[in-house]
């Protein structure tokens, strides 16, 4: 009786094993599954809103089950007849980045509108949304069975392109590449040679910088000409309200420089006129801000006045495309913010490049030290926390911003240069938001400081993992 269980456990484990074949299950288009997304601190509920069929599908045709596991929400797709799973992504959500506001915390229940999007079933499939508990298991929060042949179930009206698109980049079939859509939101129709100009600026600015440099070949980039009725965008905090086509504003959940859309189903229905993988948002604005939710999109200001300091949207686009696309957490942090604010003791976090081990065998990045490097790796942090209170003290607002920044920008920039390990791979204490407890891989990173570093070998890693899930 034993032998036969494990013959027919075996027997499942194989076939549990298999990759899902692309044409048994899908055909070549995308369902597109628009959903209310309702909760308050402690409870979610999800609703489905519109199914959509949505032009060819973008995404792998070979890597159909997630072989990342980043995001804090995990969607996946079962064939109803036998049971398979078929599809699965791990994403973030603009809900879990309001579910940490006081708002929230207040108890006060809000709803926003997402998206998920897949290959075009051809039969029933159950779709389900699991997010990670507080020990980082996905559990399940929503199940649908969806019938893509029932002809009321899913909208397929062709809509009219309703602006001008263009392939920027274009290195292929849509299957086999990274499609980076780039959007403009804030640019008037006469403000379209600008929005043109950014978006080859902002290509070239990423395909500058490693590990996108050596992929380029990985990618296309698709523009889309959106056109806003009025220049810039919404300053909630200021009272300054625009009619900008993609709806975003800066203030997003009470922090100034933070720009969301809450327009999800208008961003969607804009997008969906060309194959895309992945959304950059640039914003006709002159105030610093931006903002990055990976598998969602990034937003980043593309204006500037303060002479000298254009680089720093170069920074921030690149930065928050670590978010959203490398699926990257922010490697600095505050003091002043407490290890339990944000973390379980002894959990792990997703991000993969963040660790809370302190043992070198048990570290997820652990091929890459060298055995010469101590874990964790001393560097000069008291000399950085140090500058904490007046980092603190800077209004980002304050017209005198980057005057008062300076010194301390300076100063902080020796503080990394002058670091023992210094371009070593190890574990360096605060990260995350937090001081202690969560270590970054190096002492500095296009997610640790404000500057034009590079990605460290960790991000870069993570970033070329991702790109390989869209084209091997
Ligand atoms: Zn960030």
């Amino acid at each position: 009786m034993r032998t036969l269980i494990l013959f027919f456990f075996t027997v499942i484990t194989i076939l549990s094993a298999q990759a899902p074949v692309f044409d048994r299950y899908f055909s070549d288009r995308t369902l597109r599954v628009d959903y209310h997304h309702t909760g308050t601190k402690g409870t979610e509920l999800f609703a489905l809103d519109k199914l959509y069929d949505e032009g060819i599908w973008p995404g792998s045709r070979t890597q159909l089950l997630d072989p990342l596991n980043y995001g804090e929400y995990m969607l996946r797709v079962f064939d109803v007849a036998s049971g398979a799973l078929i599809y699965s992504r791990g994403y973030s959500s603009i809900f879990n980045e309001w579910h940490s506001t006081d708002e929230a915390n207040a108890g006060i229940m809000k709803t926003l509108h997402e998206t998920v999007r897949i290959p075009f079933p051809k039969a029933k499939v159950q779709l389900t949304i699991s997010r990670r508990d507080k020990r980082m298991i996905f559990r399940e929060l929503f199940s649908a069975v969806i019938d893509p042949n029932d002809p009321a179930a899913v909208n397929r009206q062709r809509r009219t392109p309703q602006f001008k698109q263009t392939k920027l980049v274009d290195n292929g079939a849509p299957s086999a590449k990274v499609d980076l859509l780039i959007l403009g939101d804030g640019y008037t129709k006469a403000e379209m040679q600008k929005f043109r100009d950014h978006a080859k600026h902002y290509s070239d600015v990423l395909f500058g910088t490693s590990p996108f440099k050596e992929r380029r070949k990985d990618f296309n980039v698709w523009t889309i000409e959106v056109e806003s009725a009025e220049s810039g965008i919404d300053k909630p905090g200021k009272n300054e309200w625009k009619e900008n086509a993609l709806g975003t504003m800066y203030d997003t959940f009470g922090s100034a420089r933070y720009i969301l859309t809450e327009e999800n189903r208008t961003l969607r229905d804009i997008a969906g006129q060309v194959p895309y993988d992945a959304i950059a948002i640039l914003v006709n604005d002159n105030r610093y801000g931006g903002g990055g939710i990976y598998n969602l999109y990034t937003t980043c200001f593309a204006n500037t006045d303060a002479k000298g300091m254009e680089w720093q949207m170069d920074y921030v686009f690149v930065h928050e495309l670590g978010h959203s696309f490398g699926g990257l957490g922010d490697e600095y942090y505050t003091s002043s913010v407490s290890y339990t604010d944000f973390y379980q003791s002894g959990v792990e976090p997703w991000e993969p490049n963040l660790t809370a081990a302190t043992d070198r065998k048990e570290l997820k990045w652990s091929s890459m030290v060298d055995p010469s490097t101590p874990i964790p790796t001393p560097w000069n942090k008291q000399a950085y926390d140090s500058l904490e209170a007046l980092r603190g003290r800077l209004d980002r607002l304050a017209p005198d911003y980057y005057a008062k920044r300076e010194p301390l920008y300076q100063a902080t920039q020796e503080i990394v240069k002058n670091a023992e390990y210094k371009g070593k791979v190890g574990t360096f204490e605060g990260a995350g938001y937090v001081s202690k407890g969560i270590f970054r891989p190096a002492v500095d990173c296009r997610m640790f400081s404000l500057s034009l570093v590079g990605f460290d070998p960790v991000c870069s890693a993570a970033i070329n993992k991702v790109i390989d899930s869209f084209t091997r």
